[in-house]
């Protein structure tokens, strides 16, 4: 998960009573307490698993031997149609006993750190450290254990529920593996992302961005030789100062940063080239696409000032898209939102609705389909960084809000209803 120091509009959400009377019924009922009991019982298997997961390097664009494990584990408990689509996403079927809503429930498979990382875990006073140990591993060693707590228990849900491992989370990966996943299923009602820690914290909102790499091109040549042409570095100066003097709103934020600049050969020549790398981010896609249009203009601006300023046209710019992830909101009463509420609820804890957040969730927010991201449990901190650490401290809470969320969402044979809608196939 992408944290973008964005809190404080979590507000509290007022269950409906539909919503209440579903998770009176579900916490009454005797399977779903066996099946919350195996998750609190499965807590250690649990912790295996994750280690396990994080000492298969998986970086972004590279999650083959990991999506393999994972793909494996899925078949061993009794998915149905296990596999791997095109993209390298891994997911299995576990099938509703009526027709009913289809939910997909999601944790990535990639993290930040390159071929290379040691990703051995050391566990020191029951601090188990290594990069990667919680985000992702713990989001796809608790998706396990809410599998088994179905195949174990023999919970049954109504509806159809898609278990999957997917690629392309993190960084330039842009969301790739659910991207994917909602372009090749267009019957999906909604989703669930397992990311990270926690079990407390629902993810509803979306921060969206893109990210553009700008090149400009000339001539170049000697500073005093040459002087009279156009320089590259100088126009691509022009466009910075045209992007930094731009203003954006506060609410919904929105944000930007030319975060990185090359170019040039030496002091003493006029730049042939020059790029720079530019983020900008929003809560709402007006306003994203409203500041994009302002920066590309300043950017064709300044090429063509560069240009005049020489009486040339040898300056050229090239603009490419490295990253796309949709921005979108969701109402803290929709039914997805008030079930993993409800959830936490049940389990005794109080929920926390999160500010925007950058997400697996984003892509099918963004489309209008119900989805959050719940945290797979336990606790710790320095997620992206090499010294990643993970404390397994009420772990199964984790698992618990998930496999309950499910429940509500996608109802219990013989128990409950679905409360998720099916959209329009
Ligand atoms: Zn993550």
């Amino acid at each position: 998960m992408v944290h973008c120091n964005d809190s404080g509009l979590g507000r509290d959400s007022e269950l409906s009573p539909g919503i209440k009377s579903t998770y009176e019924t579900l916490m009454s009922n005797d399977t779903v307490i066996r099946g919350l009991d195996f998750m609190m019982a499965d807590d250690e298997r649990t912790l295996n698993d994750q280690i396990a997961i994080c000492e298969i390097p998986a970086p972004t664009f590279d999650e083959r031997v990991r999506g393999r494990y994972y793909m494996e584990r899925l078949s061993e408990l009794d998915l149905d149609c296990v596999e791997m689509d095109s993209a390298g996403n891994v997911f299995g079927l576990l099938e509703g006993s009526a027709d009913g809503p289809k939910l997909l429930v999601a944790a990535h498979l990639d993290t930040v750190f390159p071929e290379g990382t040691d990703v051995k875990v050391a566990c020191k006073h029951q601090m188990y450290c290594a990069p990667g140990i919680g985000d992702n591993s713990r989001g796809l060693a608790s998706l396990l254990s809410v599998i088994r707590g179905f195949t174990e228990t023999h919970v049954k849900p109504v509806g159809n529920v898609i278990f999957c491992g997917n690629v392309g989370e993190e960084g330039l990966g842009d969301l790739a593996g659910v991207k994917a996943l909602f372009r090749n299923n267009t019957d999906i009602d909604g989703f669930i992302a397992v990311d990270g820690l926690g079990s407390r914290d629902i993810v509803y909102l979306a921060t969206g961005s893109r990210r553009y790499e700008v090149t400009y091109r000339g001539p170049g040549g000697h500073s005093f030789g040459a002087f009279g042409v156009p320089s590259a570095i100088h126009a691509m100066g022009r466009a910075i100062g045209k992007i930094a003097d731009l203003k954006t709103p506060t609410n919904p934020k929105v944000t930007f940063t030319v975060g990185m600049v090359s170019g040039g050969t030496s002091v003493n020549s006029i730049a042939a080239e020059a790029t720079m790398l530019i983020d900008m981010r929003a809560n709402a896609t007006g306003g994203l696409s409203e500041f994009e249009a302002k920066a590309l203009e300043a950017i064709e601006l300044a090429k063509d000032e560069e240009n005049a300023r020489w009486q040339s046209d040898s300056i050229t710019v090239h603009v490419k898209l490295i990253g796309d992830r949709p921005a979108g909101s969701q109402a803290t009463d929709s039914v997805i939102v008030q079930a993993a509420y409800a959830s936490i609820q049940a389990l005794g804890n109080t929920p926390n609705l999160e500010g925007p957040h950058s997400t697996d969730a984003n892509v099918p927010i963004a489309l209008g389909i119900p989805a959050i991201c719940l945290g797979g449990g336990g606790r710790g901190g320095n997620a992206h960084s090499p010294d990643e650490w993970y404390e397994n401290v009420d772990a199964y809470l984790g698992p618990q809000s998930i496999f309950l969320t499910i429940l509500g969402l996608v109802g219990v044979e013989g128990v409950c209803d679905p409360i998720l809608p099916q959209r329009g196939r």
